[in-house]
C-alpha cells in the first residue's frame, strides 16, 4: 500500500494545456474519487498517475518513490477501465491470471492469486466460464479481478460502471466499496456521476477545466461548498440559483418575494448576490410568487418545477405525497441557515 502525491502536475497536448498545475495528496488506503463534467481532465490525470500518459510538468510520487518518469509496469498500480476488454477465448481464471502468466510467474502462484481474487469477488463458481457466458456485472468483476491478482499498491478506476445498467451500477458500487474495505488498498476512482462520488469516496476531488475546484469529504462538500460550481455539482437535483440584492442587512430574493438573512458577511447595500437554495430545503406553502409548471411523483419523493414572475426557474423536493399540483400558485419558505450566497462575479461562496 502507498499514498499518492501530485505536485504542480501539468499536462499539455501540443500547445493546448489541459491540466493546470494540480497539487493533491491521497493518503495510503484512501478511496479518492475524481469527479467533474465530461472533458474536465479526470481520465488524463488518472492516466498520468498510471504512466499511460506522459506528464508534461510537475511530480508524481507513489509511496516514497518519484514515479513521474517511470514505466506503467514499474509503478505498482493496476487500472480498471470502462470497457472490460476480456479475452473471449479464455476462461475467467485465464483472463485473471493472464498478466501474471505473461510476466513469467509460476503456475502455482497464479492459481493461488486467482483463487484469492475470485473469493473476494465471489467469482469462485465461474472460473471455468468464458466471458460470453457472464453478465455485464460479472465481466466487470473479472476485470477488477485482473487488477487484484497483480497485487498493486494503488488501484485506478476510470468510470468502470458506466457500461452497466442502473440496477447493476448500484450493486457494483456497493461491491467496490466492500472490496476497498476488505483489501484496504489506495483507490483512485474517476466518475462524472456525483452520486457515485458521494456514496463511495472518503475524499472527493471536484475538477473543472483541468483545475481542482475543491477537495473534501462528501458531506463537507455538500454542506460547505467553496463556490457555485461545487454547490451546483454536488447534490441531486442540483442547487437552485436565484438573483438577490442586499437590502438593510438582509438579502431580498425577488423571485420568491422573500427576504432571507443567512449569517454571512454581506457585501455593501445594493450589491447583487447569487442565492443558492437546495431543492430539499425549500418548503411549499401559501403565496403566489411562483407557478407550478410540472410535478413528478417518484413515490417516496416528489419534485415540483416552478417558475417565478421574474422569469426564474427552480425545483423543489417534497417528501412523500406532493402538496402542489400543476398550475397552482404557491409561495416558498426556507430556513435562513440553509441559504448560501455566492459572489456573482467570482462565484466564490460568501461566508
Ligand atoms: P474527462 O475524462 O474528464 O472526460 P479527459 O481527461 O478525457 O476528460 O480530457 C481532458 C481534456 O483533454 C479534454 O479537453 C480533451 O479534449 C483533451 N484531450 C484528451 N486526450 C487528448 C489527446 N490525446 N490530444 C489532445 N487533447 C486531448
Ligand atoms: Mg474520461
Amino acid at each position: 500500500m502507498a499514498g499518492v502525491e501530485l505536485s504542480n502536475v501539468i499536462k499539455r497536448y501540443g500547445d493546448v494545456q489541459v491540466i493546470h498545475g494540480i497539487d493533491l495528496g491521497i493518503e495510503e488506503g484512501e478511496f479518492c474519487v475524481f469527479v467533474g463534467p465530461s472533458g474536465c481532465g479526470k481520465s488524463t490525470l488518472l492516466r498520468m498517475i498510471a504512466g499511460l500518459e506522459e506528464t508534461t510538468g510537475g511530480q508524481i510520487t507513489i509511496g516514497d518513490r518519484d514515479v513521474t518518469r517511470e514505466d506503467p509496469s514499474q509503478r505498482g498500480v493496476a487500472m480498471v477501465f470502462q470497457t472490460y476488454a476480456l479475452y473471449p477465448h479464455m476462461t475467467v481464471a485465464e483472463n485473471m491470471g493472464f498478466g501474471l502468466k505473461m510476466n513469467g510467474h509460476p503456475k502455482a502462484e497464479i492459481t493461488e492469486k486467482v483463487a484469492e481474487a475470485s473469493r473476494i469477488l465471489k467469482l469462485d463458481t465461474y472460473l471455468k466460464r468464458k466471458p460470453a457466458a457472464l453478465s455485464g456485472g460479472q465481466r466487470q468483476r473479472v476485470a477488477i479481478g485482473r487488477a487484484i491478482v497483480r497485487g498493486p499498491e494503488v488501484f485506478l478506476f476510470d468510470e468502470p460502471l458506466s457500461n452497466l445498467d442502473a440496477e447493476l451500477r448500484v450493486e457494483m458500487r456497493v461491491e467496490i466499496a466492500r472490496l476497498h474495505k476488505e483489501i484496504g488498498a489506495t483507490m483512485i476512482y474517476v466518475t462524472h456521476d456525483q452520486v457515485e462520488a458521494m456514496t463511495m469516496a472518503d475524499k472527493i476531488v471536484v475538477l473543472r477545466d483541468g483545475r481542482i475546484e475543491q477537495v473534501g469529504a462528501p458531506l463537507d462538500l455538500y454542506r460547505d461548498p467553496d463556490n457555485r460550481f461545487v454547490a451546483g455539482f454536488i447534490g441531486s437535483p442540483s442547487m437552485n440559483f436565484l438573483t438577490g440584492v442586499v437590502r438593510g442587512g438582509a438579502v431580498e430574493v425577488p423571485a420568491l418575494g422573500l427576504t432571507v438573512a443567512p449569517a454571512v458577511t454581506l457585501p455593501s447595500e445594493g450589491s447583487d448576490v447569487i442565492v443558492g437554495l437546495r431543492p430539499e430545503h425549500l418548503v411549499v406553502g401559501a403565496g403566489d410568487a411562483l407557478t407550478v409548471d410540472l410535478t413528478e411523483a417518484l413515490g417516496g419523493v416528489s419534485y415540483a418545477y416552478l417558475s417565478s414572475a421574474t422569469g426564474e426557474k427552480l425545483i423543489v423536493e417534497e417528501r412523500g405525497d406532493l402538496r402542489s399540483s400543476e398550475g397552482d400558485r404557491v409561495g416558498l419558505t426556507i430556513e435562513d441557515r440553509r441559504v448560501m450566497l455566492f459572489d456573482p462575479r467570482t462565484e466564490a461562496r460568501l461566508r
